[in-house]
């Protein structure tokens, strides 16, 4: 494994460190990140990788399987080459500024260079105290970390942008969680997930020196994303900062539009959660979509005032990309690339969100009154407690002019709520079928559009929590089961249709299944 991984460690290199190592608890100003070592783990036993991401980075199978790999991302053994640290950054959480945060228990130990030329920055989330860890213990459970580890990779698949993950590791100690924030702590086994990405750079990374008024560190950190994150960007100084801001935003409103079309619920899109590339990042308390529902939120933190709702993402995406643009305007002179960076973002969101519109319903294209057309209909699902995932995914298979009630049955929470709506869904598919005679995609294209679009499997929340439990009982193979599952999210897999399942009625309220808190 040694001479398979290759570092090049831009972000420690070019950029300013706390002078102090090590996980002493403290404010680093004047720095972007600190030196610390993962602390090392009693019993680090390999629980699951992604062998995709395996294969990227040049891992061969025996690696994977060698003691050593185990050791390495569990944090007890370093590779040639890695040079760990934590991220200095803040930002704004619930709406508001909280000051800095920092990776209170990710440790990124190298950017490793694929074989194919890529820079993977490979982080373990868990792996000991930071200097940015708080009062809190820089550890992660076990729960969690299959929900990342699973999430990320089923993401992926799905073609949303996100960080993946190479492995999931078992550290044989126990963490102490109050999972109900109720005060009945108990002991749950602990894990580490080793997440990949390009770059782990936040909204909040800039926020944090813009904050303290030190304008020399955030230009640099400015400049430095943009040379080593965004090469392709081109002119003059100015000019590639502006560039830079637009496609952020840019990047920004097509991530959130394919939650959207997923039906993805974040749970606590803070500005330290957000990734400056436009990837999905820090999987917590999030969720999928049952029952279609725009106020849902996973997150009981969040159950109250519903700030990170499913129907509200769009706009929180754009509120955070305003305070990156507030973090940002002591570099941007009068402001103007800002403001039009901003509305580069709106365009984006609107043309994102009339192509999911196009690509659900199957339409060649999104025509003035299709947007209308799909809010109707999502109240209607609303109002009726359908199923999202499976109710679109049935729609492709439906004549429109005289659909089979039944077809839907599979989608159905509530039959009372569904026939209460049943002649308002008979009329709205009387639109869609007038709408569909119109438009020149033939059958066939249409139904195929459909079925890239609207998924038949997605990590439904009852289906991780099953996964968990076992594995809490030392049974890995549920894990093993979703990761393969979630390959091929859009593809029917014979022999799988239990994972297509709606969620049963014993999960609708059950922990880890509806609802989750931030303890992790
Ligand atoms: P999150 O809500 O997961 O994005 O976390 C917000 C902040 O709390 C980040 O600075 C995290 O690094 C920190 N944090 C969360 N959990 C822990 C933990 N168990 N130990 C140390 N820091 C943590
Ligand atoms: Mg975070």
């Amino acid at each position: 494994m040694e001479s398979l991984l290759r570092f090049d460690n831009r972000f420690v290199a070019e950029l300013p460190a706390d002078p102090e190592s090590g996980p002493r608890v403290r404010q680093v100003h004047g720095a972007l990140y600190s030196h610390v070592l993962p602390t090392p783990v009693a019993a680090p036993r390999l629980l699951a990788y992604s062998a995709e991401v395996a294969a990227e980075l040049g891992l061969d199978e025996a690696t994977i399987a060698s003691p050593l790999f185990a050791q390495v991302f569990a944090g007890n053994a370093l590779l040639p080459g890695m040079d760990p640290w934590a991220a200095n950054y803040g930002g704004h959480q619930f709406g508001s500024w909280a000051g800095q945060l920092g990776d209170g228990r990710a440790i990124s130990l190298g950017e490793a260079i694929t074989p194919g030329g890529e820079r993977r920055e490979l982080q373990l989330k868990g792996a000991g105290p930071t200097p940015y860890s708080r009062h809190a213990d820089g550890r992660a459970v076990l729960r969690s970390s299959i929900r990342e580890f699973l999430c990320s990779e089923a993401m992926h698949h799905l073609g949303v942008p996100t960080t993946r993950a190479l492995c999931l590791v078992a550290t044989g100690e126990g963490v102490v969680r109050d999972m109900f924030y109720d005060g009945h702590p108990r002991e749950e086994p602990g894990a580490i997930v080793c997440r990949v990405a390009p770059s782990f750079i936040r909204f909040g990374s800039f926020e944090l020196p813009a904050s303290r008024s030190d304008h020399a560190l955030l230009a640099r950190l400015v400049d430095f994303t943009i040379a080593r994150d965004f090469p392709q960007l081109t002119g003059s100084p100015g000019q590639r900062r502006a560039a830079w801001f637009t496609e952020v935003g840019e990047r920004t409103a097509r991530l959130v539009a394919e939650w959207m079309r997923v039906g993805f619920v974040h749970g606590v899109m803070n500005t330290d959660n957000l990734s400056i590339l436009g990837l999905t990042i820090d999987y917590g308390p999030y969720g999928w979509i049952d029952a279609f529902d725009p106020d849902w939120t996973p997150n009981t933190t969040d159950a109250a005032s519903g700030r990170y709702r499913f129907g509200h993402q769009p706009q929180v995406a754009r509120w955070n990309l305003l305070r990156l643009a507030g973090a940002l305007l002591p570099l941007f002179g009068d402001g103007e690339a800002l403001r039009d960076g901003l509305r580069r973002h709106d365009e984006a969101a609107h043309a994102a969100a009339r192509h999911t519109v196009a690509a659900k319903l199957g339409l060649a294209e999104c025509r003035d009154g299709d947007p209308e057309l799909m809010a109707d209909l999502c109240a209607l699902l609303h109002a009726a407690e359908l199923d999202m995932t499976l109710f679109f995914r049935a729609l492709a298979d439906i004549d429109p002019v005289s659909p089979r009630w039944a077809a839907f049955d599979a989608a159905c929470y509530d039959g009372g709520k569904r026939d209460a709506a049943a002649g308002a869904l008979a009329a709205w598919f009387r639109r869609y079928a007038a709408r569909l005679a119109g438009d020149p995609l033939p059958v066939a294209e249409r139904r195929a559009r459909m079925r890239r679009a609207n998924p038949l499997y997605v990590l439904r929340n009852y289906l991780a929590q099953q996964a968990i439990e076992r594995a809490e009982q030392g049974d890995d193979c549920g894990i093993h089961e979703l990761l393969e599952l979630l390959h091929r999210p859009y593809e029917e897999q014979p022999g799988r249709e239990r994972f297509a399942r709606r969620r049963p009625d014993w999960a609708r309220e059950r922990p880890g299944c509806s609802q989750l808190s931030c303890s992790s």
